[in-house]
């Protein structure tokens, strides 16, 4: 069945945020740098460090990328959510390259 990409990937508010099953973190090996106050910690599914936001959803498992992909392979129906700061964060980020990219 195809979807939406609309319905893939939902902004959330930090509360649902919360009720996901797993919080994916980019391996700390990743790390863009992009952020000076992330986080480390260690995927609850095969241990490598990983970083993350500090404003990151608490009861969630945090798994890295590596483990997260074949979970949401198995999963018909993964959605992706993020929390309006994450969004921001990422508006912010992706804003600052175009204009790298334009000077
Ligand atoms: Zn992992």
């Amino acid at each position: 069945m195809k979807r939406e990409n609309s319905e893939l990937i939902t902004i959330t508010d930090h509360q649902e945020a919360e009720k996901a099953d797993y919080y994916v973190c980019l391996r700390a090996a990743d790390d863009p740098h992009e952020f000076p106050d992330n986080m480390t910690g260690f995927c609850a599914q095969c241990g490598v460090p990983i970083i993350y936001r500090p404003h990151a959803p608490i009861t969630p498992k945090k798994i890295c990328t590596t483990c997260a992909g074949p979970k949401m392979a198995a999963d018909p129906d993964w959605r992706i959510f993020v929390t309006p700061t994450v969004a921001q964060e990422v508006a912010d980020v992706l804003a600052r390259e175009r204009r790298r990219k334009a000077n």
